[in-house]
């Protein structure tokens, strides 16, 4: 399991600098999480202004 990122995704960046193991990148057209580094901490969710991120 992990952390996942919506479509809603703004691009606002703030996510990315909260996760401790980097699993958050840029992708095109929204903010990724990578699976197979996600630790489930949750430290992301709760920056994202729009509530993009979820528990899958
Ligand atoms: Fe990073 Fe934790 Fe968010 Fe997973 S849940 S992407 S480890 S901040
Ligand atoms: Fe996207 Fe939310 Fe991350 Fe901002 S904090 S880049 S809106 S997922």
């Amino acid at each position: 399991m992990a952390h996942v990122i919506s479509e809603e995704c703004i691009k606002c960046a703030a996510c990315e600098a909260e996760c401790p193991v980097n699993a958050i990148s840029e992708g095109d057209n929204q903010y990724v999480i990578d699976p197979d580094t996600c630790i489930d901490c949750a430290a992301c969710t709760d920056v994202c202004p729009v509530g993009a991120i979820s528990e899958a």
